[in-house]
């Protein structure tokens, strides 16, 4: 009789082990899931668990790494996160977190670790469990935003300066003939139109940034918009003495791209403005349009033969704020021009823009995009019919 209950209850118990296991798997399958690392030591600092992420993260096996102490598995270039672990299970804290950086594959990574105390049913701690998420890529937005804002109010600060100056000299009475008065009101009016250029761009690049704006794509032909445009920057290229020569072949219907108006607009007054801009008197502005069918693209060019641009620099030209320091004296600028264009064509709609220049002989600038799916010009054909 006492041999049948005991071998009831060595069953009962083989059921409860098998039960156990069977959580326990089901538990370490669920940890080893998790996209973050995970690391449980107890009190001893030895470790009782790691998912995959955490033996990637601090490189050691988590499968045969158990009960080794974790500052022999852990290299001392992150010993900071040791000192974290220690101390948190020393201290008894509550979760603490901290902010830690590791470098992984020669690149720098922040991590956002939190650890918590584990606690037996005495209410001693009995081991801590950390989690490691990875917020590079956050920190790197905020730096960028961070900076983004710095460069912003540092640009304004230029203007609102020279704005005071002669709103200031105006006051004190320093402008005792008209003519020097004109002069003044020239200058505080060109600064806040810049000001004005400074605060729309860099709101618009944001707005872009932060995936805010409101974009509304339709069919549109580049060759209607680039007309539109064209003549808003004539009497700007007359006053110049530039000659501005469209080549492009009026093609309205076959060039159709799906794209929201205002911002191509927007982009080829840029582009044109800028020819126009850094292109001495005498020289021309040649605006070409082209439809490549076998790669769905509509392509414009806008070729000037301007001062160009110094072969080392061409690639930073689409960079915020950058401008190409032997051409400052050429025109003013905001150097936010070209960082629009390229977000409106390649974030917005999926293009690409290109550059080529020569110094001292001209440059290239350009884009392309889709064309607008078959169906999306049938209709746009029907409309003009
Ligand atoms: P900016 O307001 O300074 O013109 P952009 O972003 O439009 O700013 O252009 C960045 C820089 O690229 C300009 O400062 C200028 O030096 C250079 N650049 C742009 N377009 C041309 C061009 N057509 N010819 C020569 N340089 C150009």
């Amino acid at each position: 009789k006492v041999v049948g209950r005991l071998e009831q209850q060595i069953n009962d118990l083989q059921i409860q082990i098998q039960l156990t296991q069977h959580q326990k798997g089901h538990i370490e399958a669920i940890i080893y899931s998790i996209h973050d690392a995970v690391i449980v030591i107890d009190e001893f600092d030895r470790l009782l668990m790691a998912n995959e992420a955490a033996g990637r993260l601090f490189n050691f096996n988590s499968s045969d790494s158990p009960q080794k102490r974790v500052s022999e598995l852990i290299d001392e270039g992150k010993s900071e996160f040791i000192d974290f672990l220690r101390h948190s299970r020393q201290s008894k804290a509550q979760p603490t977190r901290k902010e830690i950086e590791f470098s992984k594959d020669e690149e720098l990574k922040t991590y956002d670790c939190i650890v918590s105390c584990i606690y037996n049913e005495g209410r001693q701690v009995c081991g801590v469990v950390a989690v490691l998420h990875d917020i590079t890529r956050e920190k790197q937005i905020q730096q960028t935003k961070n900076d983004f804002v710095n460069h912003v109010c540092h640009e304004l600060k230029t203007p609102l300066a020279s704005i005071s100056a002669y709103s200031e000299m105006l006051i004190d009475g320093e402008a005792d003939d008209e003519q020097t008065q004109k002069e003044f009101y020239a200058v505080i009016q060109s600064q806040a139109q810049r000001l004005n250029r400074l605060i729309e761009d860099s709101l618009n690049i944001s707005r872009i940034e932060s995936g805010l704006i409101k974009v509304n794509k339709e069919p549109v032909s580049l060759t209607i918009l680039l007309e539109e445009q064209l003549r808003m920057i004539k009497s700007y290229a007359e006053e110049k003495n530039i000659c501005l020569k469209d080549i492009g072949q009026s093609r309205i219907v076959f060039d159709q791209v799906y794209a929201d108006k205002d911002m191509i607009s927007q982009v080829i007054v840029n582009l044109l403005s800028n020819a126009v801009k850094y292109t001495p008197s005498g020289g021309s502005v040649k605006i070409e349009t082209e439809v490549d069918e076998t790669v769905n693209i509509a392509r414009l060019s806008v070729i000037d033969t301007g001062v160009g641009i110094p072969e080392s620099e061409i690639d930073n030209v689409f960079d915020k704020f950058y401008r190409v320091s032997t051409n400052n004296r050429q025109a003013k600028g905001t150097g936010l021009g070209l960082n629009l264009v390229k977000q409106i064509i390649e974030k917005v709609h999926d293009g690409r823009v290109f550059v080529s220049s020569k110094q001292g002989l001209g440059s290239t600038f350009g884009f392309e995009l889709p064309l607008a799916a078959q169906r999306h010009r049938e209709k746009q054909i029907i409309n003009y019919q």
